[in-house]
């Protein structure tokens, strides 16, 4: 069975990262402001796939191959740095991520033309 996003839980994805940094011995490294400033760069490499890409562009971007891979290695690398932070300074990303939705359910009510940024 292949494993996808349907059959793997974040706490999966949490041992894995962790066993990854054990194996290595770079918890003296993962500081969290250096687990943040690597955060930031990845974010920073995944928005760099789009510099100097015009609007008319992005729908082949979004659909070549070797683009999409550089997305995918470079949500991947964010994903890392998010999933890293949380396991080792115990934040539950689920509890997080819905407490954080209300706030912005409470920010952004549905009848006003809610912009999509978040803070
Ligand atoms: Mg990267």
């Amino acid at each position: 069975m292949a494993e996808n996003d349907n059959s793997t839980t974040l706490d999966e994805l949490k041992t894995m990262v962790r066993t990854f940094c054990e194996e290595r011995g770079w918890d003296p490294y993962h500081s969290p402001k250096d687990l943040a400033i690597g955060l930031v760069t990845e974010a920073s490499e995944l928005l760099e796939i789009f510099r100097f890409v015009r609007e008319r562009e992005l729908g082949d971007l979004m659909h070549g191959e070797e683009s999409r891979q550089k997305m995918a290695d470079e949500l991947a690398d964010s994903l890392y740095f998010v999933l890293r932070f949380a396991q080792l300074y115990k934040f539950d990303l689920s509890k997080c991520m819905r407490e954080k939705m209300e706030k912005n359910r409470a920010k952004y009510p549905t009848k006003d033309p809610a912009p999509h940024a978040t803070s």
